[in-house]
């Protein structure tokens, strides 16, 4: 019998913090492949014995801000563990972690997923985040094995979600939130390539209906948003195969293998590591003064649900105020462009998604680097808002200012685009499109109301473009009526 199953997942995801310098010591964070190996290193961060780690504010108020955005708690006491295991990537013999004591207690944050026009929010928890650092890094080539201490000692933030997640896209749609979450609040920069957001899973399968979890695998090694998907939907069928069987899925950590796309044992419960957590002796517990948290809470932004919360209520639709708060910089992009009131919500919306997001993914640009800064979009707008030009216009300027970076009045003006209002004009051009074309006019007059379009647009060609349609529109129906 094949009985049905619903997946229960739950993530565990390492965003590499943004701050100037390593978790322990002042060396500089985040330094990338570029820079020469173990050039960015100091007795601290590649363990040399009598040495004393001193936490960095940097980072730890870049954990604290990250934790605010997903409501999670800030632990006013928390404090710092060592964590035993031997690799050649790790000198001390430890890595210095929060076990216990994290510095952010849970928290939440929804998720959107679904079609475009049926939208879904799911609140999704957060069981804690934690502040540890990074190991280092090894690479092998012929019989030679190769240490890169640069990254040893990066902060890490371990975000730890609560099993709420109940399908691949669900688990999409809550890595896509960390993601706009922490580069919101600048604690991370998310780059997956760069290696600054690393995510673990774990997948069990409990039948429907059912309260109890089942047994889970965990799967670690996953560099990608579609690499999680891709071995979620592997393990539901792993699982499900098993089950149906009459097995019994074991529990154990598995690895996602990106040649194959399956996902192998690496190691069982069994020999689950024993990692003698014990109280970093070395650090004090860290105590957050109420003043200095104060701070870090006053210096926080409009976070991205409040603010798309805010563009719903002026009359976007969810899913346009979803795109338009998809990073702060857009956001700020689209309140500069409307902040005049003069251009609205809806048409900022239709340009920016349409027109200006289309413009830069085709040359890979971030709206920060846009050829057209929000105030020469906003003075382009203007000028289709108050009737100066129309849209296929306003696209020929925005085409041309995008390439040489001029104001729109000044192109408008060099190619005699202002559109025609005149109405004497306008009357002279509408006649003449009454005279030419008969048909229209008698299926207009038999009841035919469409049949002013194709009048509009002979107007609309007499005029080389320049006529407004809307008042040649409004003219044609009151002559002919
Ligand atoms: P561990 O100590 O092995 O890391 P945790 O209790 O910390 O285990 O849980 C790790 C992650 O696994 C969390 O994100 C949690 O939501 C998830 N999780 C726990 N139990 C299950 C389960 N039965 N099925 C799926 N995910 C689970
Ligand atoms: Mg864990
Ligand atoms: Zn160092």
């Amino acid at each position: 019998m094949n009985t049905e199953f619903e997946p229960v997942i739950g993530l565990e995801i390492h965003v590499q913090l943004a701050s100037k310098t390593k978790l322990f010591c002042s060396c500089p964070n985040g330094v990338g492949e570029d820079t020469k190996p173990n050039t960015a290193i100091c007795p601290v961060c590649t363990g040399h014995p009598g040495v004393l780690p001193v936490l960095t504010e940097g980072a730890l108020e870049l954990a604290v801000r990250a934790g605010l955005s997903m409501n999670c708690k800030t632990n006013e006491y928390s404090s710092f563990s060592r964590k035993h295991y031997f690799y050649p990537d790790l000198p001390k013999g430890y890595q210095i972690t929060q076990y216990d004591e994290p510095i952010n207690g849970a928290g939440f944050i929804e998720i959107t997923f679904g079609p475009k026009d049926h939208l879904q929010k799911k609140r999704i928890g957060i069981h804690h985040a934690h502040l540890e650092e990074d190991a280092s890094k090894s690479s092998h080539e012929g019989t030679y094995s190769l240490i890169d201490f640069n990254r040893a000692g990066c902060p890490l933030l371990e975000i730890v979600s609560m099993p709420d997640l109940r399908s691949p896209d669900e688990a999409y749609a809550y890595l896509t939130e960390i993601k706009r979450l922490m580069r919101w609040v600048g604690a991370s920069n998310c780059d997956m390539e760069k290696g600054e957001l690393r995510v673990d899973v774990n997948i069990s399968l409990r039948p429907k209906g059912q309260e109890k979890f089942g047994t889970r695998a965990e799967i670690k090694n996953l560099n990608s948003f579609k690499a999680v998907r891709d071995a979620l939907n592997y393990e539901i069928n792993r699982q499900t195969e098993i089950l149906n069987a009459g097995g019994q899925v074991k529990q154990e950590t598995r690895l996602w293998d990106k040649e194959e796309l399956v996902t192998k044992p690496m190691r069982s419960k069994e020999d689950a590591l024993d990692y003698r957590y014990f109280p970093e002796p070395d650090l004090p517990p860290v105590v957050l003064e109420k003043s200095w948290l104060e701070g870090v809470k006053s210096r926080m932004p409009e976070l991205p649900a409040a603010k798309e919360a805010r563009f719903m209520k002026a009359g976007l639709s969810a899913y346009d105020a979803g795109v338009l708060t998809s990073s702060r910089e857009i956001a700020d992009y689209f309140e500069e462009v409307t902040k005049s009131g003069k251009v609205s919500l809806k048409t900022a919306s239709n340009w920016i998604q349409t027109d200006l997001l289309g413009m830069l993914n085709a040359e890979k640009k971030e709206i920060q680097d846009s050829p057209i800064p929000a105030a020469r979009l906003a003075e382009l707008l203007e000028m289709t808002e108050s009737g100066k030009i129309n849209r296929k216009q306003a696209r020929e300027v925005f085409d041309e200012i995008w390439k040489t970076g001029e104001a729109p009045a000044a192109v408008v003006e060099k190619r005699g685009m202002v559109q025609v209002s005149d109405e004497g004009q306008l009357e002279e051009w509408a006649q003449a499109a009454i005279a030419a074309n008969p048909k229209a006019v008698a299926d207009f007059k038999a009841g035919n109301k469409a049949a002013v379009g194709p009048l509009v647009g002979a107007v609309m060609k007499m005029s080389k473009g320049k006529a407004n349609p809307r008042l040649i529109s409004q003219l044609l129906t009151k002559l002919l009526s």
